[in-house]
């Protein structure tokens, strides 16, 4: 009697170590990092900059059957008032880019969806985030700009971040679209005056 209740102790005894022993070698997620309340009141503070520095922009899906059209802006058919005056702004596979009167528009659709964008990490000084080191890059991952093609928002930038000049009065020009890892940039003053940074 006691020699079969010794049996059944150690059964189950062995079988509650082999469960643990399976819980040991389950892959475990990984655990978020430890913050502390002052850095939590940093992060916080950060992230409200952030927000704040948000901008609204549209994402642009073009469909047409010309290869060589990457982009087609018709100012009259805009969600918002056109940045770059009256015309059909178009950029070209071979880097064209133009804005042209209403009679060269190509036959294409262009869908609009609005969106949140969020300054790239090259832009937190100019965008008056105040940040370094891990929080920095961070808030690089958690806040990324829009990857997407889109009209206005935060640049995307490739290179050197670095707006161009207006050739007409050295003014320095705004971005205005992303189109195909391209950014297009236009003189606040002289609409027309676009500038294409790859
Ligand atoms: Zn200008």
């Amino acid at each position: 009697m006691w020699a079969s209740l010794g049996v059944v102790a150690i059964v189950l005894v062995a079988f509650r170590l082999l469960i643990l022993a399976a819980e040991a070698l389950r892959p475990k997620p990984p655990k978020p990092p430890k913050i502390d309340e002052a850095s939590k009141a940093v992060y916080e503070a950060i992230e409200r900059a952030i927000r704040a520095a948000a901008r609204e922009c549209w994402l642009i899906k073009l469909d047409t059957r010309d290869d060589r059209l990457l982009m087609q802006l018709d100012s009259r058919e805009l969600p918002i008032a056109s940045p770059f005056g009256d015309g059909v702004l178009q950029l070209f596979e071979d880097d064209g880019l133009l804005v042209a009167p209403f009679a060269d528009r190509v036959d294409a659709t262009v869908h609009f969806e609005r969106a949140t964008d969020y300054p790239h990490a090259d832009d937190y000084e100019k965008a008056g985030i105040d940040v370094s080191g891990q929080a920095r890059d961070d808030l690089a991952e958690f806040f990324p700009p829009q990857q997407r093609d889109k009209l206005l928002g935060w640049p995307l930038w490739n290179a050197e971040p670095s707006a161009p000049a207006c050739p007409q009065c050295a003014e320095t020009m705004r971005f205005l679209a992303q189109c195909d890892e391209a950014l297009i940039f236009n003189c606040p003053t002289h609409l027309h005056e676009l500038a294409l940074v790859r």
